[in-house]
């Protein structure tokens, strides 16, 4: 199957808004064995938006068009589709039901009915985040037609769910996917580890490079869905074999962001085990990403930021000449944050992160980027160091991995893993 994606709105064009849509669009076909031949971006225009559905019903067996399916008087994308399909827009009462009940005690404006309106004889793609439902429909030359809503929050589920188990009727066959996610390894040394498999026709595996984290996306296409399922945890098997502990986690959503953390939260609550972290530099993006986690309130009772190094002292009972012997950014004051934070929330295991996170502050001794973190379970302390990067990172990146790095070293710990395996 040949598609194109049309992706409506000036915004877009402007580059207020980067197209998040089309991508994950593009991510989700691909793995489905659906080629993309063309990505459009037309601005709020009728005339050159049908020209554009036009162009692309003329040449693939698929157009998606993506935004303007809300209640706005800019939002055609519905309109031109119909037209230029030749159907009508008839209302759909259940889409007016939900409206009804998505603005329960809320004014409810005229124009929002506009959006119950759908090409007469369409299939409905539900929207339960929001008010616009998609649908697919087929254009007079049996290429298919598929609107969906512009905010990502509605647009990602609707493609994920529902799109793709449509499409899959389509594509002859079934198909299942696996996300196999490592953390540690860097990109190159994953894709050497895996480089065979990356050679693979079906399933086939796809690699995905993240905020220091490496994805793989194992997708099979077989006679039936147990069938490619079973196929993708075949090869998943195989490739974890290779990737070896710097996986933490297999399974069937290649969608959420990093997801280290629900690792850890399952971990702990699994072995009934409780946390509790001591951030500087992090200043509580551990804890954030804990608590992110539904369940997290089983396994965290508090965490602590303690930047400075009078809270280090009197939350954490750090020493004040280890402080001022080693500095705060060191070895020694990482360690008695983890074992003092440990004590303080009276947690199963204690986390201490110190670090440099720049821009400024660095030191030729200790550079931005340079972050000690501890782990201690109250028999052992394990530390690690991350140093500054050979290339530029802003604050926010170098904070996030510090993060990711506390959080794995949970991971391992509670796998009972060595802390640190060397990528090679
Ligand atoms: P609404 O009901 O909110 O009007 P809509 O289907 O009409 O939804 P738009 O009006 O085009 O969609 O866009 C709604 C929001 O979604 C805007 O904030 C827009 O910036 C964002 N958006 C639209 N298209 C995309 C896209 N392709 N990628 C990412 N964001 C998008
Ligand atoms: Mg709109």
């Amino acid at each position: 199957m040949k598609a194109e994606l049309i992706s409506v709105g000036t915004e877009l064009l402007l580059g207020h808004t980067i197209d998040t849509d089309a991508a994950y669009a593009s991510r989700e076909l691909a793995a489905a064995g659906v080629d993309v031949l063309r990505r459009f971006t037309v601005g709020d225009n009728p005339a050159r938006l049908e020209e554009t559905l036009r162009l692309a019903l003329s040449q693939s067996d698929l157009v998606i068009l993506i935004g303007g399916l809300g209640p706005t008087k800019d939002d055609l994308t519905k309109e031109i589709a119909a037209a230029v399909c030749g159907r009508q827009l008839v209302p759909h009462e259940e889409s007016r039901r939900r409206i009804e009940e998505y603005f329960k005690g809320r004014p409810l404006g005229e124009t929002q009915w506009k959006q119950a309106m759908l090409p007469e004889g369409c299939d409905v793609l539900e929207n339960n985040r929001g008010t616009a439902p998609g649908c697919v429909f087929s254009a007079p030359n049996g290429s298919l037609v598929a609107l969906l809503p512009g905010p990502p929050s509605e647009c990602e589920p609707m493609i994920r769910d529902q799109l793709m188990p449509y499409l899959h009727r389509f594509c002859g066959g079934a198909i299942a996917s696996l996300m196999v996610r490592t953390f540690g390894i860097g990109e190159g040394s994953a894709a050497e580890r895996a480089a065979d498999f990356l050679e693979m026709q079906n399933p086939t595996v796809a690699p995905y490079a993240k905020e220091s984290e490496m994805f793989f996306r194992v997708t099979a296409k077989a006679a039936s869905e147990q069938e490619a399922r079973e196929q993708c945890a075949a090869v998943a098997r195989r490739l974890c074999g290779r990737l070896g502990s710097f996986v933490y986690d297999v399974n069937g959503d290649g969608t959420s962001q990093s997801c280290l953390e629900n690792t850890v939260v399952r971990l702990l609550t699994e072995q009934g085990k409780t946390i509790a972290a001591a951030e500087s530099c992090t200043g509580g993006l551990i804890a954030k990403r804990l608590t992110d986690v539904p369940g997290a309130s089983a396994v965290l009772n508090m965490s602590f930021v303690t930047y400075s190094n009078e809270a280090k002292r009197r939350l954490l009972g750090v020493p004040e000449e280890l402080l001022e012997r080693y500095g705060a950014v060191s070895e020694e004051a990482a360690r008695a944050m983890a074992e003092g934070v440990r004590r303080a929330a009276g947690s199963s295991l204690g986390l201490g992160v110190t670090g440099i996170a720049g821009p400024d502050g660095g030191t030729p001794e200790k550079p931005v980027g340079l972050v000690w973190i501890a782990l201690s379970d109250g028999e052992e302390t394990w530390v690690r160091r991350l140093s500054a990067p050979a290339r530029f990172q802003p604050r926010e990146k170098i904070r996030f991995r510090a993060a990711s790095t506390a959080l794995d070293m949970a991971r391992r710990r509670l796998s009972g893993l060595p802390a640190e395996e060397k990528p090679v």
